[in-house]
């Protein structure tokens, strides 16, 4: 099979990808008498016209009189992706701020110290762009990012969000939720927070912790907590979306807590929680009690394999036991909708990254085994993230966008073996040439000045009271 990159195109605006296969779960409706393939992918024609999929035909049955056309010879075409947690923010400061032993706590103290010593407007700008063109060049075409909304960060960042979706509108869709520890909406911040995030169009968010310390035993005050949030949500018509039990300790139940107030306050199938790592490790009747009352309350999971494997279970001198990530397939199996994304880029929460969701979906079918068969795993980084932000289907469909991705592999082995940084992007059905950043921009991160506002200037990450 010769690289993809040699593909010749056609630059007609009405052409025919023949012998395309695409996964039956990214096909709103499969031409009727196609075999699936061992993948459950079908081998078919893709007529494209005015920038839209106008036909969905049997591999071999598309017209090809007078009509430009391209051979795929069976290489995979996945609608484009979809990122529905990721850290925008954050991302990219890792040569700048490093985590001291690479843990939760290490991550939580040096972000914290990133944060409050270099985040003006400009410097999150500039690495939020950088990672966009990142995610771009990928083929990621929505993103909904988490914001880090401490006072006074929340004002700073959320204006540059505002700015970001603005102009990148067309190319990457963006949302964004409020990010801080679920104690700092007790006080008057709590409703200023959840006034920008209404004003801006954003989503509720938080992480159910408190200020300053990981994942556990519940707080006193957790349930009073959850419902200041929803209660704030509610009055302000915001959806909500929680990193929740991001930890390896089974006393971490708030999944729980979540669910009843999402049932208290009416807001099913309004709720998305992240992480959800310490589901994973406790005993089975609370993990089954768990997830029925997560399917009642129709909340949506999102796991972040990458990150997961990254901090949990880090203790340093000894060799991790556990993957960290929570129970995808009990989850499903029980009707819930659940995504998986990128999280953290770069930062102290996770090292490394490049906002490819397809490097997600590689390392996530491993890491969680979604194969043997792979199914529909694929729509876990498509439609189903896209489902969860109310964005339009990502599937394959007549009258739909063509804003496709034509990979280099003909079988899911095959796509999972290779990094595929060989894609070809098609947005309305004309072929990109984007490149990927060099990382030569980012110098500013590591020349950055503090930023001199009422923090004094701290001696090092230790040295700052964590949040
Ligand atoms: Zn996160």
């Amino acid at each position: 099979m010769r690289n993809p990159r040699s593909l010749n195109l056609p630059s007609a605006p009405d052409y025919v990808l023949h012998r395309a296969r695409v996964p039956a779960c990214l096909l709103a409706d499969a031409p009727q008498g196609v075999p699936s393939d061992l993948d459950d992918a079908l081998l078919i024609d893709i007529r494209i016209s005015n920038g839209t999929v106008a036909a969905l035909t049997p591999a071999g049955q598309a017209p090809s009189d007078g009509i430009a056309a391209v051979d795929l010879a069976g290489r995979h075409v996945w609608p484009t992706l979809v990122d529905t947690h990721a850290h925008l923010d954050k991302a990219h400061i890792i040569d700048r701020t490093q985590n001291p032993d690479g843990d939760f706590a290490g991550a939580r103290d040096a972000t914290s110290y990133d944060r409050m010593r270099y985040w003006r407007a400009e410097d999150v700008r500039r690495r939020m762009d950088f990672g966009l063109r990142c995610a771009e060049a990928h083929g990621v075409t929505a993103i909904r990012t988490h914001l880090d909304s401490h006072d006074p960060q929340g004002d700073i960042s959320w204006a540059v969000f505002r700015e970001m979706r603005d102009l990148w509108r067309g190319r990457i869709e963006l949302q964004a939720a409020g990010l801080m520890p679920i104690d700092m909406y007790a006080g008057r911040y709590g409703d200023h927070l959840a006034d920008l995030v209404a004003e801006s169009g954003g989503i509720m968010g938080g992480v159910t912790r408190a200020s300053g310390a990981v994942h556990g035993p519940e707080m006193d005050d957790l349930d009073a907590l959850i419902d200041r949030v929803f209660t704030l949500a509610a009055e302000r018509d915001l959806d909500i979306d929680l990193h929740v039990d991001e930890t390896s300790d089974p006393a971490a139940t708030t999944l729980w807590n979540v669910a009843q107030a999402t049932l208290k306050h009416g807001y099913e199938g309004r709720v998305t929680c992240g992480h959800c790592c310490s589901l994973a490790v406790q005993d089975d009747d609370r993990v089954a009690r768990t997830i029925e009352l997560v399917a009642k309350a129709r909340i949506n999971i999102v796991t972040l394999p990458t990150v997961n494997m990254y901090l949990q279970d880090r203790v340093a001198a000894r060799t991790p036991r556990w993957r960290g990530v929570t129970l995808v397939k009990e989850l499903r199996k029980a009707g819930i909708r659940v995504a998986m994304a990128g999280d953290n880029c770069r930062d102290p929460f996770y090292a490394y990254g490049d906002h490819d969701m397809l490097d997600t979906f590689r390392q996530g079918v491993r890491i969680l085994h979604l194969d043997h068969p792979h199914g529909d795993a694929p729509a876990l980084a498509t439609n189903v993230p896209a489902s969860i932000m109310g964005l339009p289907q990502r599937l394959i469909a007549v009258e739909h966008p063509a804003d496709l991705i034509i990979l280099n592999a003909r079988s899911m082995n095959e796509l999972i073996a290779r990094p595929q940084s060989d894609r070809i992007i098609l947005r309305a059905g004309r072929r990109q040439s984007l490149e990927l950043p060099d990382y030569g921009e980012l110098n500013f991160v590591t020349e950055a000045k503090p930023f001199p506002r009422e923090i004094s200037a701290p001696q090092s990450v230790a040295a700052v009271a964590a949040e």
